[in-house]
């Protein structure tokens, strides 16, 4: 047998769970398909998420999606055959877990109520261990993850495929399309041009078989500070967008970068569930609902009712929502040029992903004294700064408080500033005071 015929930690302990591909067909009772046929009948949408590139959170919107589904009450199946890389045991903490084999099939591990769980990553040894298998082998193991275990009826079965378009998703579904499809495709990206042209890729991918997609996802869209509020682009967004609007396929929407989506991801909690009212599970939501509608709209309204009910497990350590709060130094209703001698601030919140204005304070200037008004103002909860003129001590000791300063703002009424700052068209002449 050569290296690459051998199956390194594939480990499988299960006497029905045959992954040598040959002769899938053998022990079932039906001609072969037929027992393909029987099982994938009792399932109603079968959803493939699909990427073009490792890394941009496929197995997490994969999980997310079925995770949602099964809080809306659905009958959800979730199926890992990233064969290089499982890594829904990990998101879901079921690691532990082994599979049972009876004379029914494979029984799929539980979660909760309405979630049945197989993944790749039950059957091998340890996740240190490569697989080496040729795609035949691939094939034979994703044609009995999908006839010989125990599935049951569905309304949902979430297949979450490896990055790219290879034996994996390829054998899925044609798998699938041969017993009647009822597939659909939702492909996951990043915003940013290396990652959208790989995407492209999966969306020919999709074309080339016939398989309809349900929308891309653009994951890993912006991230907002959490300490001042402030969106900054890291990956850009809007490239998922533009790409679906190019392509000509529907865009689903967009899911920020959050911390606490990989906190979630590290220690086994579907952030749907456990980080259930933040905004990046409003978000989550959105890009889920088309999905949910699949079924009907009500569905979307048990989805919220049951999310709004979601004991708050993690709610302690969530971030309050974020809030931008932007500091103007004030005489006669106007920005005061020399911010040291202003007779008020103006405290004005901005929620940061709508950049609304949310409230606009005044607040008496302390008496005037040097290096004060730094922590004064971050006390206060200011984030941001826009000033006339600033020495240089002064800008670093706003910066050293965390605050971002922004100098030689013209002399007008704060909110208009503000507005313009948001709109980026705020237009910053000479800092009079950095000599
Ligand atoms: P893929 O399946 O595409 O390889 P994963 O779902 O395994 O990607 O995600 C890769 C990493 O990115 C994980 O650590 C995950 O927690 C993190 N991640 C995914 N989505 C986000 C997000 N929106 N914000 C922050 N981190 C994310």
């Amino acid at each position: 047998m050569s290296n690459e015929n051998k199956t390194p930690g594939s480990g499988c302990n299960q006497d029905s769970c045959n992954t040598s591909g040959k002769n899938q067909d053998d022990k079932s009772q039906f001609p072969s398909g037929e027992n393909l046929r029987q099982r994938m009948s009792r399932v109603k949408n079968k959803i493939l998420v699909l990427s073009g590139k490792g890394g941009v959170g496929k197995s997490t919107v994969a999980v997310n999606i079925a995770v949602s589904l099964a809080l809306a009450g659905k009958r959800v199946g979730l199926l890992d055959i990233d064969i290089h890389g499982p890594s829904i045991p990990k998101l879901l903490n079921l690691e532990k877990r082994k599979i049972e084999a009876t004379e029914f099939g494979i029984t799929p591990t539980g979660y909760g109520d309405n979630l049945k769980v197989m993944s790749i990553g039950f059957i091998l040894q340890g996740e240190d261990e490569p697989v080496i298998w040729r795609g035949p082998m691939k094939y034979g193991v994703i044609k009995q993850f999908l006839q010989d275990v125990v599935w049951g009826e569905l309304d949902f079965l979430v297949v979450d495929s490896p990055p790219g378009t290879g034996d994996e998703p390829l054998s899925v579904a044609q798998l699938l399309m041969e017993v009647g499809g009822g597939i659909q495709a939702v492909i996951v990206t990043t915003p940013q041009e290396l990652a959208l042209t790989d995407v492209r890729k999966s969306i020919n991918f999709c074309r080339q078989l016939s398989i309809p997609i349900l929308g891309v996802v653009e994951n890993m869209s912006g991230f907002i500070c959490p300490r001042c509020g402030e969106a900054s682009e890291i990956f850009k967004t809007g490239g998922g967008e533009r790409m679906a609007r190019e392509m000509g396929v529907p865009f689903l929407g967009s899911v920020p970068i959050d911390p606490q989506v990989v906190d979630a991801s590290d220690s086994g909690k579907p952030y749907m569930y456990h980080y259930a009212r933040t905004e990046t599970a409003k978000a989550f939501g959105r890009v889920i609902r088309p999905i949910l509608e699949m079924g009907s709209s009500a569905d979307m309204d048990d989805l919220e009712r049951t999310l709004s009910q979601v004991p708050p497990v993690e709610e302690e350590k969530t971030m309050e929502k974020p809030v931008m709060k932007i500091a103007i130094p004030v005489a006669n209703d106007r920005l005061a040029m020399h911010f040291g001698h202003c007779e008020q601030f103006a405290l004005i919140d901005v929620d940061p992903s709508t950049k609304r204005i949310l409230k606009q304070d005044s607040v008496q200037a302390p008496e005037h004294q040097p290096g004060l008004l730094p922590a004064w103002l971050k006390e206060k909860g200011a984030n941001i700064i826009i000033a006339g003129g600033m020495g240089s001590r002064a800008q670093s000791l706003f910066t050293q408080n965390g605050i971002k300063v922004v100098t030689g703002a013209p002399g007008d009424e704060p909110k208009k500033l503000v507005e313009s700052y948001l709109a980026g068209t705020l237009k910053t002449g000479e800092n009079i005071c950095d000599h």
